[in-house]
């Protein structure tokens, strides 16, 4: 064993300790990558701030790189390990810490999950509104640091504004403790939406203050069909305009992925009948049960009669909600009935993205003749998942993410909505950010991190890479 390892042992205790080939492989694999076991030389699994902070210190003294680790749930490869790293992971550091509730707060560490901040919420009689498929593995570190989205940005926002405090550890071991709880904090540069969304590549997150909502007493769902692109904007803007704040869906289909999926998987029902032109799942939470649904069928009884929609179906029990939800996220099972494919999350403004498809459609037929697509997304949040297949069997993976993210950049859309850049995504991030973003990025890399040890390689890659 080298010194180095010797030292972290000494330092931080065997129980936190895993050394080289001993490190478990579940630690080499995201959901999207997988590193060959041997590449970090340690695993440290901190109990307390401080000891994230000497660990920074200790590798920073020696320019070792370190990354960090929260649930592993990551889709761009940003806690992939990098060779000779330290890997920190943050599953021993998952303590709620207190619940405030004047100010409807919750304080926690940053190895906690996502679901265990929900539930504790939830026995509070509140409700922490950030949700997505991995709420079970994946942490709250995890989340502000890919600034994550998911099913209800719609109403409550993105990671980054669920956020009031923060404590990060710099790369040389600075504690930077921010656990604010007020609403109004006007005190200089907000620093802590620096580390959101940064990929663990400028700070480690150790705590966070996130905000509570009051628990919605009322949930009401529909599946809408309609003819086109533009009747579904027109439906977006006739909900928004008389569902308010209660709307907390909005999330389209196109007829690829709504037909593909309901006939192909063979455990979906059918909600809607095929043949129209899109389908939109809408779904609106309030507090006042008995009125809430009378007012919600309302709504959608108008869209018919203005012609805005050509059918509409409104889930009369939890399990029809549960029927229609379950279409909608079937795209984890797309393995089952388009694969191999290439899969892409991006943005482009929403009043744009039905001609952004038609365009998209045309160009990669003009390419590959053969391309079969499907399209779907969180739309009224500008952000659409696309899949592409151009052949049966193995696909020119780089060829067609190549082309797709081109044609992004040319409706100047966001190479990525809310999974991240990590490194699969790095090589395409100037489509969406300018010559001086990226050179601004660098500069702040190289002025928090001098010595390049924080997550090397990830989001952006420096000059002289050091350790990717
Ligand atoms: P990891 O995967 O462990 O790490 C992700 C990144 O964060 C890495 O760069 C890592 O270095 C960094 N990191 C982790 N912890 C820290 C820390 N404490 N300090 C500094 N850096 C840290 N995302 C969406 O936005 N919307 C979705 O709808 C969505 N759905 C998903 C569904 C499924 C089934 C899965 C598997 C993933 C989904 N995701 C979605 C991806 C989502 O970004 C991640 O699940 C989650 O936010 C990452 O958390 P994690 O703890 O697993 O982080």
């Amino acid at each position: 064993m080298s010194t180095f390892e010797n030292e972290l042992i000494d330092q931080f205790g065997s129980n936190a300790v895993i050394i080289g080939n001993d490190i478990p492989e579940k630690y080499f694999s995201d959901w999207m990558t997988t590193t060959p076991v041997g590449t970090a030389i340690a695993l440290v699994r901190p109990s307390s701030t401080e000891e994230v902070s000497s660990l920074l210190r200790l590798c920073n003294s020696r320019g070792i790189p370190v990354v960090p680790q929260g649930g592993l749930t990551g889709l761009a490869g940003g806690a992939k390990p990098v060779k000779g790293c330290v890997l920190i992971s943050m599953e021993r550091m998952n303590q709620i810490e207190s619940i405030d509730l004047p100010s409807s707060t919750i304080s926690v560490q940053a190895g906690v999950t996502m679901g265990a901040v929900q539930r504790c919420a939830k026995d509070s009689g509140l409700f922490f509104p950030l949700d997505l498929g991995g709420r079970d593995s994946c942490t709250i570190g995890g989340n502000l640091s890919t600034n994550a989205g998911g099913n209800r940005v719609l109403r409550y926002g993105m990671a980054r504004d669920l956020i009031l405090g923060l404590e990060v550890v710099l790369a040389d071991g600075t504690i930077l403790s921010h656990m604010n709880l007020m609403l109004k904090d006007n005190t200089g540069y907000d620093l802590k939406q620096l580390f959101v969304g940064s990929e663990g590549t400028l700070g480690v997150i150790t705590k966070a203050v996130l905000k509570l909502f009051p628990q919605p007493r009322s949930t009401n769902t529909a599946l809408c069909a309609l003819k086109d692109y533009d009747a579904v904007l027109k439906l977006l803007t006739h909900v928004r305009q008389n569902l308010g704040a209660n709307l907390s869906a909005f999330e389209m289909m196109w007829p690829d992925f709504y037909e593909r999926m309901t006939s192909g998987l063979g455990h979906l029902t059918t909600p809607m009948a095929y043949g129209h032109g899109a389908y939109v799942l809408i779904e609106a939470q309030g507090t006042s049960p008995e009125s809430d649904k009378d007012h919600f069928e309302h709504v959608l009884e108008e869209t018919l009669e203005r012609e805005i929609v050509e059918d509409v179906v409104v889930a009369q029990s939890e399990s029809d909600a549960l029927k229609i939800w379950a279409v909608r996220d079937s795209s984890g099972e797309f393995r089952a009935v388009f694969w191999p494919h290439v899969g892409f999350d991006v943005s482009i403004p929403t009043g744009q993205i039905g001609n952004f498809v038609e365009d998209l459609k045309a160009q990669l037929k003009k390419k590959w003749p053969d391309t079969q697509t499907v399209f779907f997304g969180h739309v009224g949040d500008s952000n659409v998942h696309i899949g592409v297949k151009v052949k049966e069997g193995d696909q020119p993976e780089e060829e067609i993410e190549d082309f797709v993210y081109s044609r992004v950049g040319e409706w100047r859309g966001s190479i990525s909505a809310e999974h991240g850049i990590g490194t699969l995504k790095r090589e395409y991030l100037h489509h969406s950010r300018s010559p001086a973003e990226l050179q601004l990025m660098k500069l702040l890399k190289t002025a928090m991190d001098p010595q390049n040890i924080l997550n090397p390689g990830k989001v952006i890659q420096l000059e002289a890479p050091s350790n990717s």
